[in-house]
């Protein structure tokens, strides 16, 4: 198929550039768009519901669906593993979905090159203060976890060049209005 990819949809930013707020609002705002579920090894937050949030596993236990291909794409991140199941991908591809992934920098590579025609949007925090004031804000993170996250967000932020589109998510509304629309020509 030519445009087996043309509704696939990457979405990065740094951990707490807000990207998780703006996907739950285009959830409960567009039809027919789907959101992966990612596989990880980190331990759940407070919130996170096994399955929904993600698939929670052990490193062991990621690392033999690795071995058995059942990732489209996988990575580590911040001391953890984090991966794309394959499942199910295809087949809301096929009914004519958007299907959203919402993945860090280096998977977001590997699925542009894996994936030709796929589409990508990077939600740029204002500046680096504001992230980690967020990253603060949502209290759920150790002092060791927001630096690391910190450090990451800084080679993260380097990357956003080779993203289709860039979105700035200073005022939430603005940007929401911004992602929806470009959600929708994707999707038309
Ligand atoms: P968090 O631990 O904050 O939930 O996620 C950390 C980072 O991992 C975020 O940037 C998130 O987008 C990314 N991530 C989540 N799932 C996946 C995945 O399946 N693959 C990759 N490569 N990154 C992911």
């Amino acid at each position: 198929m030519d445009n087996q990819f043309d509704k696939l949809v990457i979405i990065s930013s740094p951990s707490g550039g807000g990207k998780g707020t703006l996907i739950s609002k285009l959830l409960s705002d567009l039809d027919n768009v789907w959101l992966s579920v990612s596989a990880t090894s980190r331990q759940p937050r407070e919130g996170d519901v096994d399955g929904k949030t993600y698939y929670f596993m052990t490193r062991d236990e990621f690392q033999e669906a690795v071995r058995n291909n059942g990732f489209l794409e996988w990575a580590e991140y911040s001391g953890n593993f984090y991966g794309t199941p394959l499942k199910h991908i295809e087949e809301h591809l096929n009914n004519g979905n958007v299907v959203l992934l919402e993945i860090e920098v280096q998977g977001a590579a590997n699925v542009m090159k894996k994936c030709p025609g796929c589409h990508s949007v990077f939600i740029e925090p204002p500046s680096l203060e504001v992230l980690e004031q967020r990253l603060r804000g949502r209290a759920t993170d150790s002092e060791e976890s927001i630096l690391k996250r910190m450090e990451a967000a800084v080679v993260e932020l380097e990357q956003a060049k080779n993203y289709e589109k860039v979105i700035v998510n200073d005022d939430l509304e603005v940007a929401f209005q911004e992602l929806k629309e470009y959600i929708k020509k994707v999707a038309n």
